[in-house]
C-alpha cells in the first residue's frame, strides 16, 4: 500500500471509505493504476481552468458586480440592473458585443430555437456544415415534421456531412451555400454521435471558409458543453452567435434553469424581441431571485468544468484499458466535457448507468431503465442523481439504445464525485460479468 492509504487514527483509509460505498479493493487498485498515467493530461486541464478563472473574475470586476445585483425582481422586471450587468459579464467574458442570459430561456434547445427563429425569415435557408444536428434540433428545424418547426415557417434546410475521418467537407459546404443561405449552424460538441468534437481553432477555420463563400452569412455555434474547456471561445474566431444552456457548463451547477445567447448586437436584439415581444425586447424579464445562482455559478464554472473533464479523462483511461472504444481517447485534447464510451450492448449500457446512479448524492437508490423520451427517436437510458433536475454539468450518463451502444458520460461538480461515478460503473460492470479486472 502507498503512504496515502495509511489509516489516520479515528478515520477510515481510502480502501475502507470506498468499501463503505460499495467499491471493491480490486476496482480502486485498477483506478489507481489508470490515474498514475494521467498526470500530464490533468496538468493541462488545470492550466486551462486557471486562465478561465481569471477571465471570469476580470469580467465581473470590469462590470463592478456588487451585492445589489443579486436582488430579486418580479413582474415586468423593468430596469433590472442585476440582469443587465450579468449579461454584460457574459458578453465581456466571451468577447461579444451583447448577451441574453435569462431564466425564461428554458433549456439549450429553446436557446437554439430562439436564436434560429429570431434570425431566419420565410424564404431563408439554414445550413449545417457538420452533418446532422443534435437530436432535439431535428424537430426544431423540421427534419422530422413538428408543430412550430422552422420548416412550417418557410425556412428551408440543407446539410453538408463530415468526411469519413470527421473533418469538414469543404467542397460539399461550398456547393451547399447559395443565395438563400442566411445562417450557418455549427455544433461544437459531438452530442449523441461518435464523431470528434471541434476545437475552437477548427471552428475558426470553418467559419472563415463559410464567410469566404458568402461574407454576410451568419455563423452560429451551438456551444453546449464547450464553455471553459479551452481558453478561447468561438466568438474569438468569428462566430456571430454562441448559444448554450445554464444547466450545463456556464451555470457551474448552481444555476437552476436558463440559457444564454452571446454575439453581435443586432442578432441578439432580434433574439430578445423573439423571446418577449417586438418593441419590448430585452427590457422585460423578471429574474425571480435567480441572479445570485447565475453569477456564482458562472464564477464556479471554470473549476466545475475542470472537475468534469478530469472525470471524462479518467473514464476514458479506464475503459480504453479494458478494450472499449472511447471518444476522445484519454490523451487527446478536449473540446467539450462529453466522454463517449462504446459499450457494445444494451446490458453494458444499463450496468454503466446503474453505476453512475448508485454514486449520486441524490436519488442514489433509483434504478435507471431504458425508456422513450420526447424529442428523441430511439429509447434513451439516463442516469442522474442531480440537485437540479436534468442538469448535465452534474454527473450524468445517457445514451440512445442503438448501435454502437455508446453511453455519453458527462459532468461532475467535483472531481472526487466524478471519480466515484466511474469506479461505481466499473463495479457494476464487474458484478454483471461484463468486464474482468
Ligand atoms: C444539450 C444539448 C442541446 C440541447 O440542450 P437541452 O438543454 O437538452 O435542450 C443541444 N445541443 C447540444 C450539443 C447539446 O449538448
Amino acid at each position: 500500500m502507498n503512504d496515502f492509504n495509511k489509516t489516520i487514527p479515528g478515520g477510515p483509509d481510502r480502501y475502507e471509505a470506498y468499501r463503505r460505498l460499495g467499491i471493491s479493493d480490486k476496482v480502486l487498485s485498477f483506478a489507481d493504476t489508470v490515474l498514475q498515467g494521467l498526470d500530464k493530461e490533468f496538468a493541462r486541464v488545470d492550466a486551462v481552468a486557471e486562465v478561465n478563472q481569471a477571465r471570469v473574475i476580470a469580467a465581473m470586476q470590469k462590470n463592478r458586480v456588487n451585492v445589489t445585483h443579486f436582488n430579486p425582481s418580479t413582474g415586468y422586471g423593468n430596469d433590472d440592473e442585476g440582469r443587465e450587468t450579468l449579461e454584460q459579464v457574459y458578453a465581456d467574458c466571451f468577447h461579444a458585443e451583447s448577451a441574453l442570459v435569462r431564466p425564461q430561456i428554458t433549456c439549450g434547445t429553446h436557446a437554439l430555437y430562439l436564436a434560429l427563429s429570431a434570425n431566419l425569415l420565410p424564404g431563408d435557408e439554414l445550413l449545417s456544415p457538420v452533418g446532422a444536428p443534435y437530436d432535439t434540433l431535428e424537430e426544431v428545424i423540421g427534419i422530422r415534421p413538428s408543430v412550430g418547426s422552422l420548416a412550417e415557417y418557410g425556412v428551408t434546410y440543407r446539410q453538408a456531412d463530415l468526411l469519413p475521418d470527421g473533418s469538414f467537407d469543404y467542397d460539399a459546404i461550398r456547393a451547399a451555400i447559395n443565395e438563400k443561405t442566411k445562417l450557418i449552424t455549427i455544433q461544437r460538441s459531438k452530442g449523441y454521435a461518435t464523431r470528434p468534437s471541434f476545437s475552437v481553432a477548427q471552428l475558426g477555420q470553418l467559419i472563415a471558409f463559410c464567410k469566404q463563400c458568402k461574407p454576410d452569412v451568419i455563423c452560429m455555434v451551438d456551444n453546449c458543453y464547450g464553455e471553459f474547456t479551452e481558453t478561447a471561445d468561438p466568438t474569438d474566431v468569428g462566430a456571430d452567435m454562441i448559444v448554450g444552456s445554464l444547466i450545463k457548463n456556464p451555470g457551474g451547477g448552481l444555476a437552476t434553469t436558463g440559457g444564454y445567447i452571446c454575439g453581435r448586437k443586432d442578432l441578439i436584439d432580434r433574439c430578445a424581441c423573439r423571446l418577449s415581444a417586438p418593441g419590448v425586447g430585452r427590457e422585460v424579464g423578471a429574474n425571480m431571485g435567480l441572479l445570485q445562482s447565475f453569477y456564482q455559478g458562472f464564477f464556479l464554472a471554470p473549476t466545475v468544468v475542470q472537475s468534469a473533464i478530469k472525470g471524462a479523462i479518467f473514464a476514458a483511461g479506464c475503459y480504453e484499458k479494458l478494450g472499449f472504444r472511447v471518444v476522445p481517447g484519454s490523451r487527446e485534447e478536449r473540446h467539450d466535457i462529453i466522454q463517449a464510451i462504446e459499450l457494445g450492448s444494451r446490458e453494458a449500457m444499463i450496468a454503466f448507468c446503474r453505476g453512475i446512479q448508485a454514486a449520486a448524492p441524490v436519488d442514489s437508490y433509483a434504478t435507471p431503465v431504458p425508456s422513450p423520451m420526447a424529442g428523441y427517436e430511439s429509447e434513451v437510458i439516463m442516469a442522474a442523481g442531480a440537485f437540479n433536475q436534468g442538469s448535465s454539468i452534474e454527473l450524468s450518463a445517457d445514451g440512445p439504445i442503438r448501435a454502437p451502444y455508446a453511453v455519453y458520460f458527462q459532468g461532475g461538480l467535483t472531481w472526487y464525485h466524478a471519480k466515484l461515478g466511474v469506479m461505481m460503473s466499473l463495479q457494476k460492470m464487474l458484478e454483471a460479468g461484463l468486464i474482468q479486472l
